[in-house]
């Protein structure tokens, strides 16, 4: 643990307030409140020399070192947007007179994706996070702080904020970021508060693994995550979630706490709530934690997890933590603490592990980001391979919209569209499609996963992008989905594409995965005319035909009643 003692600067002043009993001892007259100055600097004044003839002047100057003679901490928050397990709020509360959180809009995560421009916060991530904030003021005030909210660049409010409060020592206190837009303006502030002489104290509080606690040094994190898992599983453990006071230190009166800007001053056009989103997800930690009770505790979701978790539709085949932990909501410590519990008090089994299990992945995208540094962001990805991506707009525009003429892949591309979410099996085919199908350059892909994602996370959306890309940590090369298998292994019954894509509504059968097979008279029948209601596919993969005679057996089966597959035994992914 760090330990930071916060010194004040300029004086070594004790206030005692003496009890009427001990000030009527000293000869003090008892009916005033009376401060005496025990004092370790010589010549100033001496603890004999209290009160007396100088009463009055005493009190005014005690009255003025206490305003001064404070130490207040900065809490600037980002993406650590709890109250629970918060190494900043603890420290900065335990160690200061009063605190101050602060949480930023920085206008520039309104603004443009660096390529290729799309919204970088689209309207479901920018909804969400509005939320968060909202609701960790509330929590807050509720423990006797605040947050104050401001919109503007961190390195200019931060700043002006730490020149306007007296203080005898003034604090900034975060929790460190990982990837370089973050960590340049970390590295400003640091500049900053180093000319200014302002202390700067930092945490590490966004991992299951505490970075301190790895096995190894940052440089060598394992190039494949079972190498990873297994060494942070064998020689690591995780910490346990932080004990939180019941009450905060007060924010200083006169700071205005501002208001929380509307989605309309973000340049965010609003966005109702699609009735077919597979969790009616709302920001913060009040409902991260109502999340975490309802998977653990008051469903047993968690005890089916293996088994759910390649699931489409609906709430529970996986845990849906992702949003609230990329924007630290939920502590991935206090997770694994519930889950620990669960275990011991209900069950323990290959589910409840499981959860843990790809845990450690979020982890492990996170080291491998501090390892690789801006490598993540080249198109060569973390591996350094050179490999020609194309730029196809109209092929982009397509993928994005859902409009790609493969229904798998278009139901996923619209879920995520209207909603903000896409289950990790979308995740992995729509990107498999678009970098091997398509040939498109990946990080097209991400920067539009980046824009509409609601759990968007730097490290985890650019190191899935990488895996998927074959230039990441994949030790499988050459990786490629099967939007035909996939879409019949995970949506057997084509529900989820009825559900995303009404145009296939009347396609009853298996063949809802290939309309492009059907007979003109059969698309009649069914109301699809392809190239005008819906798209010819833009690609025919030819390993696709080799599923043709399971469509067409499903399809026969499906009008008597077929079993489900997704319950047999999984085949491997491609
Ligand atoms: P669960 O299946 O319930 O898993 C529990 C938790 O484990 C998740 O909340 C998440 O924190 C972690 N996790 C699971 N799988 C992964 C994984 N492959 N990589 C990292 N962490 C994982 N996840 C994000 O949180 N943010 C992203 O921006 C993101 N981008 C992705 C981009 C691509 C191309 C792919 C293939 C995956 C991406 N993922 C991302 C990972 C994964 O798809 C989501 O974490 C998961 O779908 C979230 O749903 P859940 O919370 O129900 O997960």
């Amino acid at each position: 643990m760090i330990e930071f003692p916060f010194q004040r600067k300029n004086f070594a002043v004790y206030c005692i307030c003496l009890t009427t009993k001990t000030a009527e001892m000293k000869n003090v007259p008892s009916d005033e409140v009376v401060l005496i100055f025990v004092v370790h600097i010589p010549n100033i004044l001496s603890s004999s020399s209290y009160l007396k003839n100088t009463k009055a002047k005493l009190l005014s100057l005690a009255y003025k070192m206490d305003k001064i003679n404070k130490a207040v901490a900065f809490c600037w928050l980002r993406n650590d947007l709890r109250f629970h397990d918060n190494e900043v709020l603890l420290k900065a509360n335990n160690n200061a007179d009063n605190i101050i959180p602060v949480y930023c809009f920085d206008p520039r995560h309104f603004q443009r994706t660096y390529h290729f421009g799309f919204p970088k916060t689209g309207m479901h991530r920018a909804k969400f996070l509005r939320e968060c904030v909202e609701d960790l003021r509330s929590t807050l005030r509720k423990k006797g702080s605040d947050l104050v909210v401001r919109f503007g660049k961190p390195e200019e409010i931060l700043p002006g904020l730490l020149k306007s409060v007296p203080a005898s020592s003034h604090f900034l206190v975060f929790q460190e970021e990982v990837t370089k837009e973050e960590r340049d303006i970390q590295q400003e502030l640091r500049e900053w508060c180093k000319s200014a002489g302002i202390q700067i104290h930092t945490f590490w509080g966004s991992s299951l693994y505490h970075r301190t606690d790895l096995p190894f040094h940052i440089d060598k994190v394992p190039d494949t995550y079972t190498g990873f898992r297994k060494a942070v599983e064998a020689q690591s453990r995780v910490r346990n979630p932080l004990v939180m006071p019941e009450k905060l230190k007060p924010v200083p009166e006169n700071i205005d706490p501002g208001e929380l800007p509307t989605l309309d001053q973000l340049g965010v056009k609003g966005a109702a709530l699609d009735k077919r989103t597979a969790f009616p997800f709302s920001g913060g930690e009040t409902a991260g934690l109502g999340r975490v009770k309802q998977y653990l505790w008051d469903t047993n979701s968690i005890a089916q997890y293996k088994e759910t978790r390649n699931g489409l539709l609906g709430e529970e085949y996986s845990t849906k933590f992702s949003p609230w932990l990329s924007l630290g909501c939920l502590s991935p410590r206090y997770i694994y603490s519930e889950i620990k519990k669960f275990e011991h008090i209900r069950v323990a089994n290959q589910s409840t592990y499981w959860v843990i299990f790809e845990m450690i992945w979020r982890d492990y995208f996170r080291y491998v980001c501090m390892k690789y540094g801006d490598r993540v962001f080249y198109p060569s990805g973390i591996m350094g391979r050179k490999i020609q991506w194309k730029r196809n707009p109209q092929s982009f525009e397509m993928w994005k919209d859902g409009r790609t003429g493969v229904p798998f892949v278009d139901a996923n591309m619209r879920e995520l569209k209207e909603t903000g979410w896409m289950s990790n099996r979308g995740r992995q085919n729509v990107a498999s499609f678009l970098i091997k199908d398509l040939g498109l350059d990946w990080r097209l892909g991400a920067e539009w996963f980046e824009s509409q994602l609601l759990d968007h996370d730097v490290c985890s959306n650019y190191g899935n992008w990488n895996y998927a890309a074959g230039i990441g940590n994949d030790p499988r090369e050459n990786r490629k989905f099967n939007m035909i298998k996939q879409g019949l292994d995970y949506d057997p019954e084509g529900e989820f594409i009825r559900m995303w894509i009404p145009e296939l509504n009347n396609i009853k059968s298996a063949m809802v995965h290939t309309p492009w097979k059907m007979s003109a008279f059969d698309q009649k029948e069914a109301g699809v005319i392809l190239g005008d209601n819906y798209p010819n596919p833009i690609v025919i993969a030819p390993e696709w035909s080799r599923h043709d005679s399971k469509i067409t057996s499903k399809s026969k089966k499906s009008r008597g009643g077929w079993t489900n597959p997704a319950k047999g035994p999984r085949q491997r992914d491609c």
